[in-house]
């Protein structure tokens, strides 16, 4: 799927979501910088009704979003750009991933894959041209 702008983006994360079983999901965003992980991420936010600001976690490593009455009560936005899979571990991802209604967007998600659960959703990123971003996924949205 190609996207040809940030807006496209958001509205390809919020069909991704409404795609999805209101069950707990990890969803595993891999590609370079600049690929459009964050923008897709941000889509995902606003799509499960997470209140704004949507700010990047490179140096945050992560950011809870608490959506009372949400499909997902919890959606937590991941980057594993500045960390290792051992860190992940030590911030309490094993009870991360086993939490009831919960998101979990990860960002850099082929630099932790050994711990990524076989159950997570890939989706590759990756730029085409200044515009334009190629998502890649396992389903057609
Ligand atoms: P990453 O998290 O992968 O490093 P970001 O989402 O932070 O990527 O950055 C993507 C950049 O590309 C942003 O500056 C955004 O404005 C730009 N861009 C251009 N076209 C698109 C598009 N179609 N979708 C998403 N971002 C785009
Ligand atoms: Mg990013």
């Amino acid at each position: 799927m190609i996207t040809a702008s940030v807006e496209e983006t958001m509205d390809l994360a919020a069909r991704f979501v409404r795609s999805l079983p209101p069950t707990s999901t990890i969803v595993a965003l891999s590609g370079d910088l600049g690929a459009g992980k964050t923008t897709f991420a941000q889509g995902v936010l606003r799509a499960c009704g997470a209140t704004p600001p949507y700010t990047s976690p490179t140096f945050t490593i992560m950011k809870e979003y608490v959506i009372p009455g949400g499909v997902f009560e919890r959606v937590i936005h991941c980057d594993a750009y500045r960390i290792t899979a051992q860190d992940m571990l030590e911030l309490g991802w094993e009870e991360m991933i086993a939490a009831q209604n919960t998101l979990i967007v990860v960002e850099w998600s082929e630099r932790i894959a050994h711990i990524m659960p076989q159950s997570a959703i890939p989706i590759a990123c990756a730029v085409v041209d200044d515009t334009r971003r190629a998502y890649t996924m396992r389903e057609k949205l």
